[in-house]
């Protein structure tokens, strides 16, 4: 039997800690169900975190999840906490756990369950069986250049300023973790940059280049420029399995393929940091959707994003992907027996709520068998 696996869980403000009671009854079926054991931890974070200690991530905290094999995090933030200084603001605890881990590959996977197909804003056959992974540069590039900032010239007149920059190592790290994801998946890699006006963007596309070809020869290597893949997302997204870009376009790009996929309550992601010296990469799980103050505490929010974030963290943090599959199944089946949560509530479907849900997702995993 394998060790146990260390998971910090922190489920946050709003709907974090509903969503994530219904992933932790999932959790529970796998440690008596599979072969693997789990040894979870539970902290406060956010604003939750703030009411008890004062400050949005504690140091313990902080130590927890960076001892831990993976962490999983729900959203935090909400009204209660809007006016509170900048520093001590839920969101800084995110922010603080990002940083910390050194977590520098975001994935964002736009996936098209065939029961959902109708509710992206694409026609259907566009995006039906649409399977596609963003991977964006998380932690460089324009949002953290220097210099920055805003300063007044000789005239009186103000000039804002921001600095596009990165270095080889920065480039081939995150090139790296998508050449190795298109191998466990289509074998398709579309570097993404605007080469034609930025030094920045044709440095990427050379350290891409050079990488792709010196250790990723069995990988079909493409580039394209960021307006044109903005293009093609609307235009042919099946055309696409991992794209790899920049801090910035990965989050503009990112957002417009979230919208293929339907709804915000559905979408996970995962935040990726380097292999150390004994083969382990640090990983942070958490649904795209914020706490969602407007329907927290109504047993109505949407547990599948938070639950598709726990079936990555077992595909890439624990190498378990058969459990990831048995979830991503477990979904699959569920929406297609018609069970909506009022988020993707269509014509003729069973509008339920959050516990519903898990309740079905249970009896699915049970038909499916230990
Ligand atoms: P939001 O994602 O919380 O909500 C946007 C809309 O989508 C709301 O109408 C909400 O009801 C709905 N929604 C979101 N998730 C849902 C789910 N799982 N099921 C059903 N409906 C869902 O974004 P917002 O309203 O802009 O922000 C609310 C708070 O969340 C703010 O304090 C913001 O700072 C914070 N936030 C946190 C994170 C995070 O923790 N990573 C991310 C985004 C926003």
């Amino acid at each position: 039997m394998s060790a146990n696996k260390k998971m910090l869980v922190l489920a946050g403000d709003g709907i974090g800690p509903e969503t994530m009671a219904q992933v932790m009854r999932v959790v529970d079926w796998f440690d008596k169900r599979r072969a693997v054991r789990f040894d979870v931890i539970e902290r406060k974070v956010g604003g939750a975190a703030y009411d008890a200690y004062g400050t949005p991530l504690t140091d313990e905290t902080l130590a927890d999840a960076l001892a831990a094999d993976a962490v999983l995090f729900g959203a935090v933030g909400g009204p209660k906490w809007d006016d509170l200084p900048f520093e001590v603001r839920p969101e800084r605890g995110l922010l603080r756990l990002r940083k910390e881990m050194d977590l520098y590959a975001n994935l964002r996977p736009a996936i098209v369950f065939p029961a959902m197909a109708e509710a992206s804003s694409l026609k259907q056959e566009l995006v039906e069986g649409l399977d596609m992974m963003i991977v964006r540069e998380l932690t460089g590039g324009i949002y953290f250049g220097e210099p920055r900032g805003i300063e007044t010239l000789p005239d009186g007149s103000r000039r804002g300023i921001n600095t596009q920059v990165y270095t080889t190592p920065e480039i081939r790290r995150v090139a790296r973790v998508a050449f190795e994801l298109a191998r466990k998946r289509g074998g398709k890699v579309c570097s993404v940059e605007k080469s034609n006006v930025m030094e920045s963007g044709q440095l990427w596309r050379e350290e891409v280049q050079k990488l792709g070809a010196e250790e990723y020869p069995d990988i079909e290597l493409k580039h394209m420029y960021a307006d044109n893949c903005a293009m093609q997302l609307v235009r042919e997204p099946k055309q696409f399995d991992v794209i790899v870009t920049d801090n910035l376009f990965g989050d503009l790009l990112s957002d417009c393929a979230a919208m293929l996929t339907g709804s915000l309550g559905m979408l996970p992601s995962a935040s990726l940091g380097d292999i150390d010296d004994n083969g382990f990469r640090r990983g942070l799980y958490e649904p795209v959707h914020g706490s969602a103050p407007d329907i927290a505490g109504k047993d109505m929010a949407n547990p599948l994003a938070t639950l598709l974030s726990f079936a990555m963290l077992l595909r890439y943090s624990f190498d378990l992907g058969e459990d990831a599959d048995l979830i991503e199944l477990a979904v699959k089946n569920v929406l297609a027996g018609g069970m909506r949560t009022a988020d993707i509530m269509q014509p003729r479907k069973a509008r339920v709520s959050t516990s519903v849900m898990g309740d079905s997702l249970l009896m699915e995993l049970d038909k499916q068998g230990a």
